[in-house]
């Protein structure tokens, strides 16, 4: 049995304030809020989903905003970086609405592949901005300021920082069934299934301070499987090969299991399948707190506990 997940599932990072997370994605960056939930681990936090009309699988940003933690650290053993991908003619836009809004921002650079701008949100998260030739997913179309031409079109790339590269570039090509696609020195990008925007990793080794996990740091990265069948055989197969990894949970919109790559991010391979509108119409995404049926009962509790948040 060969892993191939198919692209990046969706990346879930911490936050501090609420209120200022969702702003900042939905009216900067113009995602769309498609659910307002909370961790189901810890539910009196809050667990805001950003991504397309539909959430689709491989544009979804996720957080656990947390008033008052801690600032994280970028180093080793974290996601350093999240890229999205917006049109080529898209970056100069950008730019401008960046500077404009007081977001920090840095100047758009060119790597060998394409043009990226780098900036960052109100905790300090990086993200990037990818020029994408043939990106054929379209951008959300709900924010009246970003005209659908520039919108972005969902994940590109998620960079991990590691001491050392080749152990975690084993587990993504040996295990993960991930093809390395280029190298430079120190650093090395890895292509799922057709590879291109929504479906590369990059490594960067040699990185020796240690990342802190807290505010403004992404707490995991999860990889597509295509259904539940699927990934039940693909947890058999990482217990096979000696990774710890978890039973599978509902995590409502999709089903899911967990485990460590050897720079000790955390993984998750999480189903396409059933979605976001499984508990709400598509039209009436993200508009109302939601919970999985075992948390219904608790619901004013969990929702006097929650921090306020408008949107
Ligand atoms: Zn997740």
């Amino acid at each position: 049995m060969t892993i191939t997940p198919h692209g990046i599932h969706h990346v879930t990072a911490i936050a501090s304030d609420p209120q200022s997370n969702v702003d900042f994605y939905t009216k900067v960056l113009g995602l769309r809020l498609v659910k307002q939930t909370v961790n189901f681990d810890a539910p009196h936090v809050w667990h805001l989903y950003y991504g397309d009309e539909h959430g689709s699988p491989a544009s979804i940003l996720t957080f656990f905003p947390w008033p008052g933690v801690t600032p994280g650290r970028e180093g080793s053993g974290l996601a350093t970086a999240t890229a999205f991908s917006v049109p080529p003619e898209s970056i100069g836009f950008w730019h401008q609405r960046a500077l404009q809004l007081g977001v920090q921002v840095e100047a758009p650079k060119t790597t060998v592949d394409s043009e990226v701008l780098t900036l960052f949100d109100n905790d300090g998260m990086r993200l990037e901005l990818v020029a994408s030739e043939g990106d054929s997913r379209s951008g959300w179309d709900g924010v009246g300021d970003i005209p659908l031409q520039h919108a972005v079109r969902g994940l590109h790339t998620v960079t991990l920082s590691e001491r050392m590269l080749d152990p975690t570039a084993g587990m993504l090509t040996e295990l993960l069934g991930m093809k390395l696609s280029g190298e430079t020195s120190g650093m090395a990008s890895f292509d799922m299934g057709q590879g291109g925007a929504g479906a590369s990793v990059q490594v960067i080794g040699g990185v020796q301070d240690r990342g802190l996990q807290a505010g403004g740091t992404v707490h995991h990265v999860a990889f597509r499987a295509p259904d539940l069948a699927t990934m039940e055989l693909w947890q058999q197969e990482l217990l096979s090969r000696g990774v710890s990894v978890t039973q599978i949970m509902d995590r409502q919109y999709f089903k899911s299991i967990y485990f460590r790559e050897p720079g000790g991010v955390l993984f998750e391979i999480a189903t396409d399948d059933p979605g976001f509108d499984i508990d709400e119409p598509l039209l009436e995404l993200g508009r109302k707190l939601k919970l999985p049926p075992w948390l219904e009962p608790s619901r004013e509790q969990i929702a006097m506990s929650l921090p306020r948040i408008e949107v």
